[in-house]
């Protein structure tokens, strides 16, 4: 068996002693004679599983008492929806800011729901920039300000927390969430699909301040009500209990490896790594403003489009895969996520350069 490094922006590598101990407890879960996939979510066994995953989440993040864990279906799309719906509480409008794909998405959806005020977007410099605390145009009597920290396919991650006053702060943080310790105190809601740092897809993390739920707009249907999955324990109905698992033995690895204190050392090499690659060179380019570059996607160009697929090719020779660029982007997209281990990004560097030399 060869495992290959795997630079997909998701679903995305998992660390391999996850993979490993999934497949050890695969038919038999510590003695209970069944797989997790095969148990009732209502069992003694399924529940302390999902138990511990939320205390261990509780722990890596320092997610202070007053804020809920949800472990819900329909991935970050969906929370698009359930964010106005539930965080509306009787105000007519919310302020976005647009840095992007993400952004937009989520805009749109919130359209349908109350006004959306764009407090700042990026869109003039192609996305390739944060706006300043200084640019947002934040309205005092929005419902609450929804930004996206980390745009999964431009790369642009923001460098700071926006500062909203009174009003919630919203953050989609699917492909950021565990990447470095965050202050939770300053969010009115986090969430994240799993299945780019956590684990594999099939759920969404929603971190949400207790006040927050159980205000929906008329009409909420009950599964899309932040409060019906508050009471329920995230079993109001049949939560995907294999990926609420393996996003558990995640949260584990995690704590045993130092906890986020230490991936925000790793990352930040990780990526400084192959930035510096990026800039030494002119064959090679990243369009996005030194501070506002993601630690967690890294798009980048070859000076000469034609010469991609040679590129792509070459990297798949030597078990480099999933590199190729957004199709909106183009060019190339190294996801250097929690589980892509340095000596993947250390051999990802070495044929950039070889590749110069013999292309440049
Ligand atoms: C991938 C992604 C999404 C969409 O996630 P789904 O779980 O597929 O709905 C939303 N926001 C960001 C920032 C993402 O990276």
């Amino acid at each position: 068996m060869a495992r290959v490094f795997n630079f997909s922006a998701g679903p995305a590598v998992l660390p391999e002693a996850v993979l490993q101990q999934a497949k050890e407890e695969m038919l038999d879960w510590q003695g209970s004679g069944m797989s997790v996939m095969e148990m009732s979510h209502r069992g003694k066994e399924f529940m302390s599983i999902a138990a511990q995953a939320e205390a261990d989440l509780r722990e890596l993040m320092a997610i202070p008492a007053n804020y809920k864990v949800l472990f819900l279906q329909g991935g970050a799309s969906s929370q698009f929806a359930m964010v106005p719906m539930n965080l509306l509480r009787g105000k007519t409008g919310a302020d976005y800011i647009n840095t992007g794909a993400w952004s937009k998405k989520a805009i749109a959806e919130a359209k349908r729901y109350c006004k959306v005020n764009v407090a700042a977007t990026t869109e003039a410099s192609k996305f390739s920039t944060t706006p300043a605390q200084s640019e947002l145009q934040l309205d005092a009597d929005a419902a609450y300000v929804h930004y996206t920290p980390n745009e999964t396919i431009g790369g642009v991650e923001f460098p700071y927390i926006p500062e909203t006053g009174d009003v919630p702060l919203v953050a989609d943080m699917s492909s950021t969430i565990l990447s470095r310790p965050i202050d939770v105190s300053k969010f009115g809601v986090i969430y994240a699909g799993s299945q780019k740092n956590i684990g594999p897809a099939g759920l969404a993390v929603v971190i949400v301040r207790e006040d927050l739920v159980g205000q929906t707009i008329a009409g909420t249907p009950t599964m899309f009500d932040y409060s019906a999955h508050v009471e329920n324990g995230s079993m109001y109905n049949t939560p995907p209990t294999y990926t609420w698992y393996l996003a558990g033995l995640a949260f584990a690895h995690l704590k045993s490896k130092g906890g986020l204190a230490a991936m925000a050392e790793i990352n930040q090499r990780k990526a400084a790594k192959l930035y510096a690659a990026i800039d030494s060179s002119d064959f090679y380019a990243n369009p996005v403003t030194t501070e506002s570059r993601s630690w967690m996607n890294v798009p980048f160009t070859l000076v000469n489009a034609e010469l991609d697929a040679v590129f792509l090719k070459e990297a798949a020779e030597r078990g480099l895969m999933t590199l190729k660029g957004h199709r909106s982007v183009g060019g190339m997209r190294a996801s250097i996520y929690n589980a892509m281990p340095e000596a993947g990004v250390d051999a990802l560097v070495e044929l950039m350069v070889d590749f110069e030399t013999r292309y440049g």
